[in-house]
């Protein structure tokens, strides 16, 4: 392990990792401080194998999931105004939802919005915002 790395620039380096599903082992350009476990994973995700497929289609889509909470609860989205204990809240749901651990949850973040996640009968995860305008109960 020392000395071997091929530096190509700005800790650029040749990096080995291997499939988790079907250990085939690639080369890929990785940064210098990567661990193996990283290595792995990134040629994992570029794996042509199924299982490999299917596992980098689900982690995308968490990925969208997360980015869809922070850009309708996240600090700009001008609706609601959820703070970090909600934020991490939303997305500690996108695991158990995606791996089909629950297949809904509902959070009532007050002021009539709510937030829902859920995944639909195609397997994509939902991130929806409903905002209840309760100002026709108010005298
Ligand atoms: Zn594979």
């Amino acid at each position: 392990m020392s000395g071997q790395k091929k530096t190509i620039r700005g800790g650029v380096v040749t990096g080995y990792g291997s499939c988790r599903f079907c250990g085939q082992q690639a080369t890929r350009k990785v940064l210098e401080d990567w661990t193996q476990e990283e290595k792995d994973e990134l040629v994992t995700e570029t794996c042509e194998c199924l299982e490999a497929r299917l596992y980098a289609a689900e982690k995308g889509q968490k990925e969208r999931a997360h980015k869809r909470i922070e850009m309708l609860f996240g600090e700009s989205n001008g609706v609601v105004t959820c703070n970090v204990a909600v934020l991490e809240l939303l997305h500690s749901i996108i695991n158990p939802v995606c791996e089909g651990n629950i297949a809904a949850a509902t959070v009532d973040i007050g002021n009539g919005v709510k937030a829902k996640i859920n995944i639909t009968n195609k397997g994509n995860i939902k991130v929806g915002r409903t905002k209840t305008d309760t100002s026709t109960y108010e005298a």
